[in-house]
């Protein structure tokens, strides 16, 4: 059966576009930071088998850079919202711009650079913050602390969760991703056909059906969306 719509809630997905006004490079623009790497060397597990210190470089210089950014309009608005409603984020980023803006409830589905991990899925995760991962540095059964990203080919991480969520919202914010990374993208489907369903992007994209496209700025269009939904609702 499925899970009752909640009037009050607003589930946002977003992906490295609504970083990008906060100066973190996104995936596939042409000064993107995949543009100049390849992927397969820096978020896979071959990479990581291949290169370990290349990898722990590149992320760790994505930790620092997401250190050293702040959050944009567009973050700072969606934590806004929890005043009037339940605001669920289902994240891809791996950056905590969410978190430093407000938000509470925020699910990183492809993990997130603020923890490092030892090497088997039930390895515990450490809270490293900003700091980076060393050659040498040892998670407690002994092997190679990693950063918590979900590479390719690995499972995304609060999937059914993510979908049960999207499937009880009334209003569905979709914004700053290509809808090209898969299992993820196929999210945008289980938002229900009552729900108001918009997308947000700065390039031209294949729209899923029933949603709204708004062409442009994140930091510009979704502070503009909040206040209308927080008039709605009264706040
Ligand atoms: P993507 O790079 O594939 O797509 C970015 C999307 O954002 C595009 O649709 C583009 O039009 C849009 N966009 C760019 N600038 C925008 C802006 N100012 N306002 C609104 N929209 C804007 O990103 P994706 O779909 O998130 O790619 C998936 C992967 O990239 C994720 O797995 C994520 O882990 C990884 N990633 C994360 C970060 C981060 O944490 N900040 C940065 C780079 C890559």
């Amino acid at each position: 059966m499925k899970a009752e719509i909640n009037p009050n809630k607003i589930v946002v997905l977003s992906g490295a576009g609504i970083s990008a006004e906060s100066g973190l490079s996104t995936f596939r623009a042409s000064d993107g930071v995949w543009q100049s790497h390849a992927w397969q060397e820096l978020a896979s597990p071959e990479g990581w088998r291949k290169n370990p210190q290349a990898v722990l470089a590149f992320y760790n210089e994505r930790r620092r850079q997401a250190w050293e950014a702040q959050p944009n309009p567009a973050h700072l608005a969606l934590a806004a919202l929890q005043d009037a409603y339940e605001v669920v984020i289902i994240t891809q980023n791996v950056d905590n711009l969410h978190e430093r803006a407000g938000s509470k409830q925020v699910l990183h589905v492809h993990g997130e650079l603020a923890y490092a991990r030892g090497q088997s899925a039930q390895a515990k995760r450490y809270l490293i913050g900003g700091a980076p991962i060393s050659l040498g540095q040892l998670c407690e059964d002994g092997t190679q602390l990693r950063p918590d990203i979900v590479w390719f080919g690995e499972e995304v991480q609060y999937y059914a969760e993510a979908q049960a969520h999207i499937a009880s919202a009334a209003k569905v914010l979709v914004v700053g991703t290509s809808l090209a990374v898969f299992p993820i993208a196929g999210l945008v489907k289980h938002a229900r056909y009552h729900a108001q369903k918009i997308l947000v992007a700065l390039d031209e994209m294949e729209k899923p059906w029933g949603y709204t496209f708004m062409r442009g700025k994140a930091g510009e269009i979704v502070p503009a969306l909040a206040q209308t939904w927080l008039a709605q609702a009264g706040a």
